[in-house]
């Protein structure tokens, strides 16, 4: 009987300590940066052990506020701004070269203004203004790849991809870093995709844009999205559409009275 009750206070014991070994504590954040939760020095991204303590953590993702779209301050700010000047609103449209046939889209996107939505369609999920600031270089500039991606999109955001939301949060305002899928596939798409020639033919330009596609729906709302390299923009990354033409609107709807 005895050596039963010794065996199970052991077996407690054995139990206590594991769980107690298994509660570790999680890695620090401070902004992006992921610290040691003992010693507070910077760790590898997806570490489990310090490399300067050499003391053990658990690794968990954070989310950080976007700087992509707008919060719902601005977004009040600047749509009480748009309604009160309305009429000025569209002349300075149509002063930065905004055709008649677009003006709608552009009234739209400014009277639907609210935190969280892709800046590009504003929250419509539509290629809002085919064209416009699409045929220089520079920012907004395109390539020869422009046409396919309007034949893929069929109509739809080039950037949101149809959901309307911002891509980089995913509407809550919120950006998840630190998953390490997120950082794997990126490095994935980044190879295979300079591995491909999207100009030989429309196989390759279709696969390359395959890449692109299944990165962003797969890994909207993380932080990653910001590096994935855009398939027709001269600019090299996919959210600079969004973020160009977002300054754009901020910037009209800033001369407003
Ligand atoms: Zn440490
Ligand atoms: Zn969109
Ligand atoms: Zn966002």
């Amino acid at each position: 009987m005895r050596w039963i009750m010794a065996s199970l206070g052991l077996l407690t014991v054995i139990v206590v300590f594991s769980l107690a070994a298994l509660d570790q504590k999680n890695v620090v954040w401070v902004g992006d940066e992921p610290l040691c939760p003992h010693c507070r020095h910077e760790v590898t991204e997806f570490a489990s052990v310090c490399t300067s303590c050499q003391r053990a953590f658990d690794w968990k993702i954070n989310e950080v506020p976007c700087d992509a779209c707008l919060s719902s301050r601005d977004a009040r700010f600047y749509l009480h701004k748009v309604q009160a000047n309305a009429e000025a609103f569209e002349a300075a449209l149509q002063q930065a070269g905004i055709e008649k046939e677009q003006l709608p889209g552009f009234l739209e996107y400014a009277e639907s203004l609210k935190e969280g939505r892709c800046g590009y369609c504003g929250g419509s999920g539509e290629w809002l203004a085919p064209g416009y600031q699409e045929r220089t270089t520079g920012d907004g500039g395109i390539t020869e790849l422009y046409p396919l991606m309007r034949d893929y999109m069929n109509g739809k955001c080039p950037v949101c991809f149809g959901t309307g939301r911002c891509v980089l949060c995913d509407g809550d305002r919120m950006v998840e870093i630190g998953r390490e899928s997120a950082k794997r596939d990126l490095l994935r798409v980044s190879k295979m995709g300079a591995r491909i020639d999207p100009l030989r033919d429309e196989r390759s330009a279709g696969a390359k844009f395959q890449l692109l596609d299944a990165y962003v729906r797969n890994h909207r709302g993380r932080g990653e999205v910001r590096k994935v390299a855009s398939f027709d923009q001269i600019s090299e990354r996919h959210i600079e559409r969004a973020l160009a033409r977002r300054r754009f609107i901020e910037e009209i709807i800033l001369t407003l009275p």
